[in-house]
């Protein structure tokens, strides 16, 4: 299923749940690296501050070594005398230009190997670079021992390594208990660049400076958690709500279960899933009948029950990988795996399981009379002519195969004890032929694509031509000559035959018309006027005005009403039929005794002919038992003063008996088949 719905759901699932997750992911990174980033700075800073003192004292040795050589001392003499004006444990390490060693003071000198370039920058109130030479007696990189943090930062970071050294003496307090001890020589210019002072520095971190670290880390991810905690609980409430938003867009209203959206989803995930398998699997619409008036006898409340005690009852009877749901009103969709070796096994399993289904419904409610009917369409997998099996329920469209199903069971609904109807080819191209009807009849009537054939009538006695029935033809360009039969039906569900039924009255009063001012010979013709033309009010007037627009005499047009009108509203149709005979106009019973005859229309309603259906002659009739009927329905019309034509004549026989009993017209293949109005005109003209 790929439709708009399903892409918004999806949309919707994704947009809930990743933003506040990934939210949530990056949040915590930020914060994670925010406070490595903060606990590094302070540690720099801490640090920062030390060397910065360092270099103070390394400035003031300077100072003094300065002093001694602007007094005119050698740089041996200065630096022996250096002790006297710095404090104890300043060691001193002095080289010239050469880079030999000038003087030094103390045992140990720098390890010129390990040089580390750094620049502390105006946050320590200085703007200066450093180097840093490590002390030669105090080697930086120990294989045991050795604790490294990442220290001098600024344009760069530079990894220091400290050796770590307990303190076992415990001197001062706790807290300034010196945790690491490094020495290492900081360098500066001397005598105006003719010599390079080394001097050697201690850097001490003691335990109190862990401890504020470790408070500033602290601070730091208490102040972080709140966001964090705040920011967590909102990633948790946006997925619950989203999950009860997902189960809410599955959910039923009336069913309380899960809804056609999700049945839709999971019916074709079965389906794709099992696309190669050799199962068979029905789409099925069950629909509980005469719903509508359920509810409106128990109320819609017990009606909504039913559907959801319908609804636990199915649940009870799908397998595995199948489903169900409601779809809307009270029809049901269902995905079925159906069990057999073949085809029309699987099919009849179906049927059976179905039925049994329906008839178990019916138990739901034993107090009430309760019916359910089934359509189904089978998905059967496809075999190849080579005998393989492909890929045959991909992209399988769960709603099209349902309306499918639905169209079997809306085409059995009318017929009695059907409870399982099946889809298949045939139901299809009606529904094609229908929908393509219904498109195309607007259009065709206005480009006259209807054509008035007529099929002349005959007098038995003596063979003459005393009358004609105008009936349609479709000639259209794509799909060329279409009978009635195949649109006529159509015409009637759609409302639309009454305009056919004035399209046809208006050219048959034009060709009569035309007769007329050319002095042909006039025979009346008769047109068909559908049943749904008689439910209108004001018809006779609506056909006097159509045949007047032409000008022909009213008496030279008879219009046909099928039987089955006279059901519908019989105070119109007297009132209308009255109507049209007083204009003039001829007004037959046609099909007489063809479906449900009734006698009783021919008491109340003055009609002027009687049409005999063509099925009265059709078949063998050895008893003699269809002409008895046929005799006597003359000799009634005759009686209520009326006309009889005999339709559908095909025999000489049955024009001799029809002649025998006083028939007044026939109309049949005997003479004359339906033809062009072009023919009929010659027909005229020869027998005349
Ligand atoms: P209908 O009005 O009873 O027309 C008589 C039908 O019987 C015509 O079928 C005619 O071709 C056929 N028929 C006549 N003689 C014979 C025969 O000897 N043997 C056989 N087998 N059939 C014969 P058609 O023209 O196919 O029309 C079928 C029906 O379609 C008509 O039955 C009528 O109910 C309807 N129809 C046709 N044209 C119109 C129309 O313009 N308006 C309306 N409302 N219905 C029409
Ligand atoms: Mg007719
Ligand atoms: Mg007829």
């Amino acid at each position: 299923m790929s439709s708009v719905k399903e892409k918004r759901f999806k949309k919707l699932k994704r947009k809930k749940i990743w933003p506040s997750i990934v939210a949530f992911i990056m949040f915590i990174i930020l914060c994670v690296v925010m406070i490595a980033l903060f606990l590094q700075l302070f540690a720099l800073y801490i640090m920062g501050t030390k060397i910065v003192q360092q270099y103070g004292e390394t400035q003031h040795v300077k100072a003094v070594l300065e002093g001694f050589l602007s007094n005119g001392d050698t740089i041996t003499e200065a630096v022996d005398n250096l002790h006297k004006y710095t404090s104890a444990g300043s060691d001193v390490y002095v080289i010239d230009r050469q880079r030999r060693m000038a003087a030094k003071t103390g045992l140990s000198e720098p390890d010129f190997s390990m040089v580390l370039d750094f620049k502390l920058n105006q946050e320590f109130g200085l703007d200066a670079s450093f180097m840093a030479v490590a002390d030669n007696s105090n080697p930086v990189i120990q294989e045991d021992g050795v604790y490294t943090i990442f220290a001098v930062p600024v344009d760069e970071v530079i990894r220091e390594t400290f050796t770590w050294k307990e303190d076992r003496n415990g001197i001062g307090t706790w807290l300034s208990d010196t945790l690491i001890t490094q020495k290492y020589w900081l360098r500066t210019s001397l005598g105006g660049g003719e010599y390079e002072l080394y001097v050697k520095c201690t850097i001490e971190v003691q335990r109190q400076d862990i401890f504020y670290i470790c408070i500033f880390g602290i601070i730091a991810l208490l102040l972080l958690m709140i966001p964090i905690i705040l920011l967590f609980i909102n990633t948790v409430r946006s997925i619950v709500t989203q999950r009860r938003m997902t189960q809410l867009i599955y959910l039923d209203a009336v069913t309380g279960d899960r809804n056609w959206f999700y049945f839709q989803n999971y019916a074709e995930r079965i389906l794709t899933r099992l696309r190669n398998s050799r199962k068979t699997f029905a789409i099925v619409n069950l629909h509980l009948e005469r719903y509508q008036n359920y509810c409106a006898c128990y109320g819609v409340k017990a009606g909504e029950e039913l559907l959801e005690a319908t609804d636990g009852f199915l649940k009870a009877r799908v397998g595995k990988n199948e489903s169900f749901a409601r779809y809307e009103g009270a029809d049901f969709g269902m995905l079925l795996c159906c069990e057999g070796e073949n085809g029309q096994e699987c099919q009849e399993n179906c049927r059976k399981r179905l039925r049994s289904l329906a008839a178990e419904l019916t138990g739901l409610k034993p107090d009430q009379k309760i019916h359910f009917q089934a359509g189904i369409n089978m998905i059967a997998p496809y075999i190849h002519e080579d005998g393989k099996w492909y890929h045959a329920r991909k992209d399988v469209d769960v709603d099209q195969f349902y309306t499918y199903a639905n169209a079997a069971r809306t085409a059995a609904a009318g017929v009695q004890d059907q409870t399982v109807a099946f889809f298949d080819q045939e139901l299809l191209d009606k529904q094609v032929w229908e929908r393509w009807v219904e498109d195309s009849m607007e259009e065709a009537l206005n480009n006259e694509e209807f054509q008035v054939y007529i099929q002349p009538k005959y007098s038995p006695l003596n063979g003459k031509l005393v009358g004609a029935e105008a009936l349609v033809r479709w000639i259209s360009p794509t799909e060329g000559f279409i009978a009635p039969n195949r649109f006529i039906p159509i015409f009637e569900d759609t409302g639309f035959i009454t305009q056919l039924d004035d399209y046809m009255i208006s050219h048959v009063a034009k060709l009569q018309a035309e007769w007329m001012i050319r002095d042909r010979k006039m025979v009346p013709v008769s047109v068909n006027v559908s049943r749904a033309h008689f439910a209108q009010e004001g018809l006779a007037d609506h056909i006097c005005e159509l045949v007047d627009a032409y000008g022909p005499r009213h008496e030279l047009i008879e219009l046909e009403v099928t039987e089955s009108a006279f059901f519908d509203d019989k105070d119109i149709l007297v009132e209308t039929v009255k109507q049209l005979k007083a204009y003039g106009f001829r007004v037959s019973m046609d099909d007489f005794g063809a479906g449900y005859s009734s006698l009783n229309s021919l008491k109340d309603i003055p009609l002027d002919v009687l049409k005999l259906d063509g099925e009265f002659f059709r078949g063998e009739d050895d008893d003699g038992r269809g002409e008895i009927v046929v005799k006597e329905a003359i000799q009634l019309a005759r009686n209520l003063d009326m006309r009889v034509v005999a339709e559908g004549i095909e025999r000489k026989d049955q024009v001799d008996f029809l002649a025998g009993q006083g028939c007044d017209m026939i109309q049949g293949f005997y003479f004359a088949k339906p033809m062009p109005v072009s023919e009929f005109e010659e027909k005229v003209e020869k027998d005349a």
